[in-house]
């Protein structure tokens, strides 16, 4: 049992997680979402693949995203860092062909493809833990202060709790709980030498990603297109 599992993890994830969001958001949004999430997990795959990790595919998490196995624990910080944005770099990709093709096509499934990538991807890129954006910050705050990591990874539950005071989306309970095991964790980022050249170069493509997506999404039409388009 355990054997088909492990070997069936990701057509069984996906099933699952398209049949529970189908329920709730319908099947043309959850088909969407689950391909954009294959996509920017595979995105960290290659990633680790091309660094020359071994890698064992992705598993879907309804309404939260995805989860890839990579063995990176032998990765230098940077190496991690590029892996961390692999996803959402993939993840433009998608975003730039479905606004190009919206625009020239004046196709609107296109715009609404477009908008529901760019503002996962974008959200995923905030730096709190458990996102890749807060993977990213992890990695290279270790390179500054390894001790940062700590405070930052306390700072992410006590931002994720208020967050989720405010708006109460239960799918924010399990970013709390990975936040709170971490916290217990040691810091497999600690002790990396400072390269200013490659934290800068770092930390200019995040900020570049997280632009790319912010005007994309303002120039897509608005969240009310998509819910027409794919009602
Ligand atoms: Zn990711």
């Amino acid at each position: 049992m355990r054997q088909f599992i492990s070997k069936y993890k990701k057509p069984l994830s996906i099933i699952i997680s398209f049949l529970i969001m189908a329920s709730v958001l319908g099947w043309k949004i959850s088909l969407i979402m689950i391909g954009i999430v294959s996509w920017h997990e595979s995105g960290h795959l290659y990633a680790s693949r091309k660094l020359g990790y071994r890698t064992d595919g992705f598993i879907m998490l309804p309404f939260i995203g995805g989860m890839s196995f990579s063995d990176i624990s032998a990765a230098t910080v940077y190496e991690k860092s590029i892996v961390y944005l692999a996803g959402p770099i993939s993840g433009l990709v998608i975003s730039i062909a479905t606004f190009v093709l919206g625009v020239v096509l004046h196709n609107n499934y296109m715009f609404a493809v477009c908008l529901i990538n760019s503002i996962m991807n974008m959200f995923n890129l905030i730096p709190l833990g458990g996102l890749d954006g807060g993977g990213f910050i992890q990695c290279i705050f270790s390179t500054i202060h390894p001790k940062i990591n700590q405070w930052f990874k306390i700072f992410s539950c006590v931002a994720l709790s208020t967050l989720f005071l405010i708006i109460h989306a239960p799918a924010l309970l399990l970013m709390i709980g990975f936040s709170i095991l971490d916290c217990g964790t040691k810091n497999p980022y600690y002790g990396y030498q400072f390269d200013f050249n490659k934290t800068m170069k770092h930390i200019t493509a995040y900020f570049s990603i997280m632009t790319i997506y912010v005007i994309i999404i303002h120039y897509c039409p608005g969240l009310d297109l998509v819910f027409n388009v794919l009602k």
